[in-house]
């Protein structure tokens, strides 16, 4: 097969290793800065450019687009899309995922289990607010924020209101969340491929850290996840129509809950906590299912 990656940089970790497990399976493959492309999109012969060429003969895409590039890059994605390219990730879920609160709309309608999360653009009455979550601890996010940046535990009442008051000050989109404390700084990353994970992690934060990113400080080591868990990460990258994802999970004392799904999950951490060559399990599930013109996973 021919497959375009669509990527800022050839040298990132989980481009390099899609690009090895490809040609290690014998396709061709190209890396595509999805920034530099042009596109045609006046006739009903959409083509794609880029430096003079025109981009044609691919079989499949693969997105790994970055949060910074959403907009331009879901576009290129389409424009593949248009040209009946098999697209691992397809742009509409791609872009789905990158609103979390429609992302959290979804998956709720759709009965995964969440944490009780609230969002407000300009609420007159912070405190009601924070009793629609049950109180405090509670904990604020940044909507923009990635990385465990702009996540703020916030252990009272007063913290609480001081901290939304502060966002709201700078009229930043936040969302309030009960603070699950029974995951004691812990999440689990469920690698999903189609309907499975094949391949989990747990992640702690570092001592004293609620937040466990391994940006924050944190670290990540190989898990078994239940039934449950399984079936819930399996059932939040179907609602978001997404063949492959990241399912970040919270252990709750009512069961697991989704924190958030990531369309373009990274490879480093999962292939060295797990072992598996999950790039390779990329590859072959774009063999299986990358036939030109089928594009059908819109999310339920
Ligand atoms: P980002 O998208 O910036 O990584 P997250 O929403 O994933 O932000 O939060 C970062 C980390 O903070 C999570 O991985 C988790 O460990 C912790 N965390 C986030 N929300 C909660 C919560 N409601 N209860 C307990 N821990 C949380
Ligand atoms: N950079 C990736 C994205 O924008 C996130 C990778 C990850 O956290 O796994 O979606």
């Amino acid at each position: 097969m021919k497959i375009a990656i669509l990527s800022r940089n050839k040298k990132l970790y989980s481009t390099r290793r899609l690009v090895e497990a490809a040609q290690s399976r014998g396709h061709e493959v190209q890396v595509i800065d999805a920034l530099r492309c042009y596109m045609n999109i006046a006739e009903n012969n959409p083509t794609i450019h880029l430096g003079g060429e025109n981009l044609e003969g691919f079989d499949a895409v693969i997105p790994r687009i970055g949060a910074s590039v959403t907009f331009y890059g879901s576009a290129v994605l389409r424009q593949f899309e248009m040209m009946g390219i098999y697209p691992l990730n397809e742009s509409v879920a791609v872009t789905r995922s990158r609103d979390k609160l429609r992302s959290m709309q979804l998956l709720s309608r759709k009965g995964v289990g969440l944490p009780v999360t609230g969002f407000a653009n300009k609420p007159d009455d912070i405190k009601d607010l924070i009793k629609l979550v049950g109180g405090a601890p509670l904990v604020i996010k940044l909507l923009e924020g990635t990385q465990g940046i702009g996540v703020v535990l916030a252990e009272t009442q007063k913290a609480a209101e001081s901290v939304i008051e502060g966002f709201m000050g700078v009229k930043a989109n936040i969302l309030i969340q009960e603070f699950v404390k029974e995951a004691k700084g812990a999440d689990i990353r469920c690698f999903v491929i189609g309907d499975k994970v094949v391949a989990a992690m747990k992640r702690q934060g570092a001592p004293g850290e609620f937040r466990s990113n391994l940006h924050r400080g944190g670290s990540a080591e190989l898990i078994k996840i239940t039934p449950k868990e399984r079936a819930t990460a399996v059932k939040a990258a179907k609602t978001m129509g997404l063949n492959v994802c990241g399912v970040d999970l919270l252990r709750s004392n009512n069961g697991p809950v989704v924190m958030e799904v990531n369309s373009s999950p990274g490879l480093e951490g999962i292939e060295g906590a797990s072992g598996k060559d999950v790039a390779e399990m990329i590859i072959e599930f774009i063999e299986k299912n990358g036939k030109l013109g089928k594009t059908k996973t819109r999310g339920k």
